[in-house]
Parts: C-alpha cells; sequence; structure tokens
C-alpha cells in the first residue's frame, strides 16, 4: 500500500476550529484492496475518483493476502486450493469470459474484494480528524487502520499543530468510547501515537 498527499491548502485562519473546516487534504492511495476502499467510500464528507474495473485488463489482476489466509489451504471436493490458486483461476477464469466477448465491465463480476485498487481523495480537516479517530482505532479492520495510520504520519509531517493530537480516541479524548468492544490496552495504544 503507497499513500502520498498530493495537495493541501491551508487558508490564514487564527482558530483551530475554522482551519480544520476550510483545509482541504488530497490523498492517493495505491493498492489497497476493494475490501479497504469500499470502507473509506463510506465517509460521506468527502470527494473521490477511484480506478474502474470496467476498462482496465484484469487477468493477472494485483490483490491483498490478508495475514491470516497466508499458507491456508482449502480443501473443495476433491482439490486442496491456496489463496494464491483461487485468484490465479479467478484471473483465467476472467481472461477466458473476455476471449469469448463477455465486456470486461461483466467479466469484473468475478473478481474478489481482494482486488487491489488506486482511489483519490479529497477531505477537509474536519472529516479528516474525525475518519481518523475512528479508523485508527484498534477496532478498525487491519487493512484501512494501517492506511489510516499512513494518513495521519503524512499530515503530522505538514501539520503537526492540526493533528499531533489526533488519533483513537482513547489518543484523541483521553478516553475509550468502544464500550465492550474496547481493545483494554488504551495505554499501550496512546504510547504508540505519541511516538508516531
Ligand atoms: C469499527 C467500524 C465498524 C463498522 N462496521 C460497519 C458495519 O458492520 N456495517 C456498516 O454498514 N457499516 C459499518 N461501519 C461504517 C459506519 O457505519 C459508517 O458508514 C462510517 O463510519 C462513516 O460514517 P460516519 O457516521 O462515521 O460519518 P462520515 O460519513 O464520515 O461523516 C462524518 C459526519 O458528518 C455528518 N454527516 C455526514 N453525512 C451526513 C448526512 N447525510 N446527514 C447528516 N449528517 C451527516 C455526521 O455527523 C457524520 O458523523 C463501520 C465503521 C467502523 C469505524
Amino acid at each position: 500500500m503507497e499513500v502520498i498527499l498530493l495537495s493541501y491548502n491551508l487558508p490564514e485562519l487564527k482558530s483551530e476550529e475554522e482551519l480544520l473546516r476550510h483545509s482541504f487534504f488530497t490523498f492517493l492511495v495505491d493498492g489497497i484492496s476493494r475490501a479497504c476502499s469500499h470502507q473509506l467510500v463510506r465517509h460521506r464528507p468527502a470527494s473521490y475518483s477511484q480506478q474502474s474495473q470496467r476498462y482496465v485488463a484484469m487477468r493477472d489482476f494485483p490483490y491483498v493476502i490478508p495475514e491470516s489466509l497466508k499458507g491456508v489451504k482449502v480443501k473443495i471436493e476433491d482439490k486442496e486450493l491456496t489463496f494464491k490458486e483461487l485468484m490465479e483461476t479467478i484471473g483465467k477464469f476472467y481472461q477466458k469470459a473476455v476471449e469469448e466477448g463477455v465486456p470486461k465491465e461483466d467479466a469484473r463480476f468475478v473478481l474478489p474484494n481482494a482486488c487491489t485498487t488506486r482511489i483519490v481523495f479529497t477531505m477537509n480537516g474536519e472529516e479528516l480528524v474525525h475518519f481518523l479517530r475512528l479508523r485508527t482505532c484498534s477496532r478498525a479492520q487491519w487493512e484501512i487502520r494501517e492506511m489510516a495510520v499512513k494518513i495521519l504520519k503524512k499530515l503530522r509531517e505538514k501539520c503537526p499543530n492540526l493533528f499531533n493530537k489526533v488519533g483513537p480516541n482513547c489518543y484523541y479524548l483521553g478516553y475509550c468510547t468502544e464500550g465492550e468492544k474496547t481493545c483494554g490496552e488504551p495505554e499501550k495504544v496512546r504510547e504508540f501515537f505519541r511516538k508516531l
């Protein structure tokens, strides 16, 4: 996964609240799974441009393998399949379907959530703080969390005054808001975000 801060603008405003509201940040994220981009685009006060699967050839499509699936073999009927073999089979199916005249926009229906994508998005500072509070938390899924941490690092490099205090709620607010779903390790998490 690659995260690039393409551009940002910070108007000359004194109050932090106004500055967050009127500043804009544009990121390019490449190499995340479609599962992850689907979670990202749920955040509404933002603009998105995503690589299309309608026209891009996907025979050897790149994909993300979660750690938990590495080395896993699943027996289906008489055949044992690894994740990699399953992806290759899907790629072959996709390719043959396209060669037989199925439009790419339909052939892509066989592509998995693991398939990687490239997305550009713009958010104002206020929404980024909201997004980061939710998605840097241990409750967020590992991939979007990894992405959110990279985004936060870039923001801290450029605007430390605005983003050094941002992280999951246990760090940002000083207490956990996740109730029974808490990771139970707020001190460890705070330490991570203090040192980031
Ligand atoms: C740990 C975690 C687990 C999740 N699990 C699921 C799940 O199982 N199923 C699922 O469907 N989703 C799930 N989500 C996604 C979640 O439901 C939201 O879609 C996502 O967090 C984005 O919405 P948001 O309220 O955070 O705000 P954003 O869309 O980021 O908007 C920010 C804020 O702007 C305001 N706002 C935005 N749009 C409007 C509007 N139209 N009207 C009024 N106010 C608005 C609200 O105050 C909102 O909180 C999960 C999210 C997290 C972080």
